[in-house]
């Protein structure tokens, strides 16, 4: 039976709408070769909606997130909007929006492929090979607790409140024991639980739900050591689950251990099916306009989202694949091309992409 899909297109600032433009296209070549349609409604979110609209996440942008099977978002932000109080910038939107869908759980690969080994700033024996997913808490802890700010007859005083409740570190978990249960079946939990009370609670919410998942092999590590062990030696870990403020530092540092920021995907997941689906990096306002942006990173997040919210897993895998096979031709953007010549545009790239699709969806 045929299959229908809304997708709430969110391109934001800066390169997103480049970007954007590119998966679509993507998700229109997978329409060709799936019984499956996809509709498209778009919406602003960040810079875009706080000068068309007034406020970084229009009401109506919500409405339509929430009528939709899934959002698609290409990146907000921009130096225009830099100095603007905290209601009014673009990032207050993005925090926004993943309170007001429950998008808790941030799912984050890390892979580095063969042919990419060259564009690491570490030594090949460290990153060849390296095939991990970071799972991130979204919508708790410091980044969402209490903000204070005071004056006293010493100076300023500011606090950040960090807390979590049990059912919060339950579902997060529970998440990533399914994830890792689909991958290397090995799963890190990172936390300070020699010094913070909500690492404690964490630790022993993950020992009792770990009984649910024998087959799951669970490890604790204190997050300064994972820091340093992510850099020395990579390949230990499979997937690893932590909070939010640990999860932002140690998923853009993984994230590093690929090469370049520009190929690297993301999904945020509430409960059931539904995801908001978005590259790592954010809006390059340093290249948007040039049409050099490399867009593997947001195709990669709409293949997240055949995968997480479609269940369309072999024509995710077909956008894997064909990415894969493109790279491994030797085609680069310019953020991953050894000289400025040998770079192709935005479009090229999406364009080689669409074709290797075809080539591996028939060959699958
Ligand atoms: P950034 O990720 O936008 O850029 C960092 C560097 O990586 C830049 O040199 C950029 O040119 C390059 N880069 C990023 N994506 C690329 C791509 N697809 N292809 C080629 N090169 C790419 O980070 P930044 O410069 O720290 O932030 C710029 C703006 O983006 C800021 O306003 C920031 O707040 C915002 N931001 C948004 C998000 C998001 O929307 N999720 C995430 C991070 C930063």
């Amino acid at each position: 039976m045929s299959q229908t899909f809304t997708i709430t297109v969110l391109p934001g600032d800066g390169i997103g709408p480049e970007v954007i433009e590119q998966a679509i296209h993507v998700l229109k070549a997978v329409e060709k070769l799936e019984d499956v349609t996809f509709t498209f409604e778009y919406a602003r979110l960040g810079g875009c909606a706080i000068d068309e609209d007034g406020t970084p996440l229009p009401e109506e942008t919500l409405e339509k997130a929430r009528r939709s099977d899934a959002v698609l978002l290409g990146a907000v932000g921009g130096p225009k909007w830099d100095n603007n109080p905290a209601h009014l910038r673009p990032e207050t939107g993005l925090l926004g929006i993943r309170k007001a869908l429950g998008l808790y759980a941030n799912l984050r690969p890390a892979f580095m492929l063969d042919c990419m080994v060259e564009v690491s700033a570490l030594k090949e024996e460290v990153v060849r090979g390296v095939d991990l997913m970071v799972i991130r808490e979204l919508t708790g802890g410091l980044y969402f607790g209490e903000k204070k700010r005071y004056k006293t007859e010493n100076g300023e005083v500011a606090s950040d409140e960090l807390i979590y409740h049990e059912y919060e570190i339950e579902r997060i978990v529970r998440r990533a024991f399914e994830v890792a249960r689909l991958r290397g079946k090995k799963l890190t939990s990172v936390d300070k639980a020699n010094v913070l009370e909500s690492s404690r609670l964490w630790r022993k919410v993950v020992d009792r739900v770990a009984h649910d998942y024998p087959d799951v092999e669970l490890r604790h590590q204190l997050v300064d050591s994972c820091a340093m062990e992510l850099l020395r030696w990579p390949k230990q870990f499979d997937t690893i689950v932590t909070e939010n403020m640990f999860g932002d530092i140690l998923s853009d540092e993984a994230s590093m251990l690929t090469g370049s920021i520009g190929m690297l995907p993301s999904a945020s997941l509430a409960d059931g099916n539904f995801g908001l689906y978005e590259p790592v990096h954010g809006s390059a306002p340093d290249i948007a306009g040039k049409g050099i942006a490399n867009p593997t990173a947001t195709i990669l997040s709409a293949a997240m989202m055949l995968k997480y919210s479609f269940g369309m897993e072999r024509a995710a895998n077909a956008v894997e694949k064909a990415v894969h096979k493109v790279l491994n031709s030797g085609v680069r953007t310019a953020d991953i091309a050894k000289s400025k010549e040998e770079a192709v545009s935005t479009k090229e790239m999406a364009d080689k992409i669409i074709a290797a699709m075809h080539e591996v969806y028939v060959q699958a």
